[in-house]
């Protein structure tokens, strides 16, 4: 019997093969991920492209001058970041429409994941100018692929509120999500942040919790929250490094379901406030919940540029 088709076509070796996709093109900015921890992780193609360009956008110049440096590369570095880059982004582009070619990247990671870029990004496409991706390392994603858990839906929250209230409220406005939830959090917060969860999601709700992806000190555990949360408590040199926490979606309950079909259909006809105060009115689930969800079903004006 014939093999069935594959699902997806196998890239033609064509695409494999594209190496003229290594000399950067005049006009064109490149979007360029580093490495989140271990220098091995700069792609050959990060490394030719950021040789080839005029300049590097960069969120801290000294940080990439060491990396650039690591590898041999000298480029003319300018600094954006999130107190400039809409004053800087407008010159940037100016330069690309001249024809340099340009890159971006960030301190560490993929630029605009919970990092700078998105200014330059959107002006250089409103303008005309090509953007191209040079994917890479990113710490959320590095932590989801090895979290075991559920990873064919995710939601990125990027870093929760610093205070501990505001933590709570964002967790408990979560609390119903069904897709798996992925937060960065500091060194100093992260225990703190472990204790939130416990108590707004839950000590049952499995969590992941990678640290120090891809460097020296590397580890990663998986269990229910309160299980990690004691992992963490139990030795200092847990709590050291970068983190990044992987939460469990929620288990889907019929009321849930409901609350948030009624709210799709008020979303026709109310705007966020009244529909999330309604359909809380008429399900029983909390208007809070329901408003953040209102919000992330309605996208907001001028998004999506
Ligand atoms: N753009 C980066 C990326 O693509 O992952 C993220 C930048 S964000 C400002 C920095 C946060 O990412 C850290 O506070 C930590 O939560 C997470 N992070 C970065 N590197 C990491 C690593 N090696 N291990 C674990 N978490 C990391």
């Amino acid at each position: 019997m014939p093999h069935p088709p594959p699902k997806t076509a196998p890239p033609a070796q064509d695409d494999l093969r594209h190496e003229s996709a290594q000399e950067p093109r005049a006009g064109a900015l490149y979007v360029v991920a580093t490495p989140i921890g271990n220098l091995n992780d700069l792609s050959p193609r990060a490394r030719a492209i950021l040789a080839g360009v005029d300049a590097i956008a960069a969120e801290d110049t000294r940080t990439s001058g060491v990396l650039l440096k690591h590898f041999g590369i000298e480029a003319r570095l300018v600094a954006l970041h999130e107190h400039n880059e809409d004053r800087v982004s407008p010159e940037l582009v100016a330069r690309l429409k001249r024809g340099e070619r340009l890159a971006l990247i960030s301190d560490a990671g993929t630029p605009l994941v919970s990092d700078p870029g998105f200014a330059l990004v959107r002006a250089a496409r409103a303008a005309g100018v090509p953007v191209y991706a040079v994917p890479g390392p990113c710490a959320a994603i590095a932590a989801l692929s090895v979290s075991g858990l559920p990873s064919d839906r995710f939601v990125f929250e990027g870093f929760l509120p610093p205070k501990r209230a505001a933590r709570r409220a964002r967790l408990q406005a979560l609390a119903h999500e069904p897709r798996t939830l992925i937060v960065y959090e500091s060194a100093h917060r992260i225990l703190e942040c472990l204790e939130d969860v416990v108590a707004v999601l839950g000590g049952a709700r499995r969590v992941g919790l990678a640290r120090e992806l891809t460097k020296r000190f590397e580890e990663s555990v998986t269990a229910p929250a309160a299980e990690v949360r004691a992992w963490l408590a139990a030795e200092v040199e847990r709590r050291r490094g970068e983190f990044v926490l992987v939460i469990a979606g929620a288990p889907q309950t019929a009321e849930y379901g409901t609350a948030e079909r009624v709210l799709r259909t008020l979303l026709r006809e109310l705007p966020p406030s009244r529909a999330a105060r309604l359909a809380a009115e008429l399900t029983g689930v909390s208007r809070r919940t329901l408003y953040e969800l209102a919000l992330r079903l309605t996208p907001a004006e001028g998004q999506g540029q």
